[in-house]
């Protein structure tokens, strides 16, 4: 069922649903349109295919309480993230945004204001904000009373024929990169963790402390930022790092268009885990260098190989294949190299000072 039918449903009921309704449907209709013929307000959306390309689709649940938190996260950062995990999956195969759809499910009291605006207004300024950075219209979608907020999105995007950046593709002898840093969103959730559970413990303590008042500002100040050399401070960058994610859309096309990658994947588990999908999908192993690692500042080794939620990419290319040390600002890191699976050699190997070691998939929980 589309926004349309659910306006023209709910027309009798509350004005508030109605209102937010209409609130979505005018915010999108003057956001970017890009390969969208027809927006939101029919049965279905229609979108402008090009002659020679094909279509990448890619679908994302969040769920409160196992991908973020009501009382942790802010609005804005929700409406960012869902958004910003499924154009992460578009960046991964080279493909350009066509459209965003998105069903939501939530309380009725997040759809209203008692002070300020309703959480959901600010999960649609964070949603809203990435999708117009990305030239990404919201064409569809639906809504739901619920007990829980789940957010399902789809997004809609287009690459030439034949080319779309693969997880497959790799062969022994190509050299692994990353692009951006590893570890930052694990290390701002870990911030936030151990914040929130520390003034769980101790509210009567924490309640005046101006440090708590400080961070709960703080967090409550971050924006989306491109950059996250634009923020003053560590804290400030990994917290920024975990809220508001930059999907790597120009770097994932501009390797396509170069033809510099031979396959290529968005780091949303964590490096031991994406890497052994690689690696599962090539039929190859790698090897990957600690020391090489880009770890954000204040991040862990154990955070940049098993924390999830970076969205940066993770591609192998040819030895020989001309890879830049920066795309659209973002650096570029080689991190390892792609070697022949073995019988009873592990997928991935971590070399350390110490010595070679197999790294296991350490798998993301989020918060369960
Ligand atoms: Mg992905």
């Amino acid at each position: 069922m589309s926004y349309a039918d659910e306006v023209s449903k709910r027309v009798s009921k509350s004005g508030g649903e109605v209102a937010l309704l209409r609130e979505i449907r005018g915010r999108a209709a003057g956001a970017a349109r890009g390969g969208l013929r027809l927006g939101i307000g029919d049965d279905c959306a229609l979108l402008a295919a090009k002659r020679g390309e094909e279509l990448a689709v890619t679908t994302d649940l969040s769920i409160a309480g196992r991908h973020f938190r009501l009382d942790w996260h802010p609005a804005e950062a929700v409406g960012h993230r869902t958004l910003a995990r499924g154009l992460s999956d578009l960046a991964a195969m080279g493909a350009r945004p066509v459209a965003a759809f998105l069903s939501l499910a939530l309380p009725r009291e997040l759809t209203t204001a008692e002070r300020g605006k309703a959480w959901v207004e600010g999960f649609l300024d964070g949603l809203l904000g990435l999708a117009e950075a990305h030239k990404t219209p919201l064409a569809g979608g639906d809504l739901a009373e619920s007990p829980l907020v789940v957010a399902d999105i789809v997004l809609v995007g287009a690459v030439p024929k034949g080319q779309a950046l693969l997880r497959s593709g790799a062969r022994a002898g190509d050299l692994l990169y990353v692009t951006g840093s590893l570890g930052g969103a694990a290390a701002g959730l870990a911030r936030l963790a151990a914040e929130k559970s520390a003034f769980q413990s101790d509210k009567k303590h924490f309640a005046g402390a101006k440090a708590h008042a400080d961070f709960v500002a703080l967090v409550a100040r971050l924006k989306s930022c491109p950059d996250t050399k634009m923020f003053t401070n560590s804290l400030e960058a990994q917290l920024a790092a975990h809220l508001y994610p930059q999907p790597r859309i120009r770097q994932g096309i501009w390797l396509r268009q170069h033809g510099a990658a031979s396959a290529a994947l968005d780091l949303s588990d964590g490096l031991s885990t994406d890497l052994a999908h690689l690696c599962e999908e090539s039929g190859v192993a790698a090897e990957v260098e600690a020391a090489r690692l880009p770890l954000d500042p204040g991040a862990t080794l154990a955070q940049a190989l098993d924390g999830g939620e970076d969205y940066e990419l993770l591609f192998a290319a040819a030895a020989g294949a001309r890879v830049p040390r920066s795309i659209g600002g973002v650096r570029i890191t080689q991190i390892g190299r792609v070697v022949k699976a073995g019988r009873g050699r592990a997928a991935v190997t971590l070399l350390t000072e110490a010595g070679a070691r197999p790294l296991e998939p350490g798998g993301w929980e989020h918060f369960s």
